[in-house]
């Protein structure tokens, strides 16, 4: 929820253009979340992700730690010693370990109440808001909690957009792993564990995900978020495509790269 209430002193009007601006959710809170997703794809075929905390990082935790490790994780880092020096896939894309910069270019996604304002193809979605009433109480115990004034506020309900995701360098495996961790932070959407935007185990924001053909072009992913207009020929066509011919080669390099081949 994020308020874009300004004026509280009942003059408040939610038509003000003062009072029509947006919001981000922030870099940080979304790659979180993805990789928490993506965190469990790699473990639900035999592999184990990195560690994202240090193991050093704090002692009277070292259970919990250990507890981690038990449950599908390595130590962070431990997966340098292998071939190619790069890591596992999660420390791939996530880096963190020795100052690597990961491969997943951590975005945030703007938003606003004004749909026309909204350019999809960026990585923006268009807010929902919904109005709050709040009874202002006394705080003085004398007071017995006497109603002082009553505040209408503007909160965030929903939102409807994109993210746009990009890698530093493309590789297979990154693809089919965002394919699959997406497909499962849907069908996992009201377990707090994978809500966006509160901590491990507190939850937030359900989200309903879907990745956008990768095949698509700009006027493609526009009609993607056009409620007038249904998928052409061409996008059926390349969604054929993606399912039939791309995905799958890179879900076979995923498999490879997971050890569950
Ligand atoms: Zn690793």
């Amino acid at each position: 929820m994020t308020d874009r209430h300004h004026a509280s002193n009942g003059n408040y009007e939610d038509t003000d253009p003062q009072n029509q601006i947006g919001g981000i959710i922030p870099a940080f809170s979304l790659s979180g979340w993805l990789r928490h997703g993506m965190e469990k794809v790699v473990q639900e075929r035999g592999g184990t992700a990195c560690h994202p905390g240090e193991a050093n990082a704090n002692f009277r935790k070292d259970g919990v730690y250990n507890r981690d490790l038990d449950a599908g994780y390595h130590e962070k880092g431990e997966c340098l010693d292998d071939d190619d020096g790069t890591g596992c896939v999660i420390l791939d894309l996530f880096g963190g370990f020795e100052n690597r910069p990961g491969k997943v270019m951590r975005r945030p996604i703007k938003f606003s109440p004004v749909r026309s304002s909204v350019d999809y193809t960026r990585g923006q979605a268009e807010g929902h808001y919904r109005r709050l009433n709040r009874n202002i109480v006394s705080r003085n115990k004398q007071d017995n909690r006497e109603p002082l004034r009553n505040a209408e506020l503007d909160a965030v309900g929903n939102l409807d957009g994109s993210w746009h995701l990009s890698f530093r360098e493309t590789k297979p495996e990154f693809v089919a792993l965002l394919a699959a961790a997406i497909e499962y932070l849907d069908a996992h959407n009201t377990d707090f564990m994978h809500q966006l935007g509160g901590a491990r185990n507190f939850g937030g924001g359900i989200v309903d995900c879907e990745l956008v053909n990768p095949l698509y072009e700009e006027h493609e992913l526009r009609r993607v978020f056009n409620r007038s207009k249904d998928s052409t020929n061409k996008m059926d066509e390349k969604d054929e495509e993606w399912e039939n011919e791309y995905l799958p080669e890179f879900q076979a390099v995923l498999a490879e790269c997971v050890g569950d081949v």
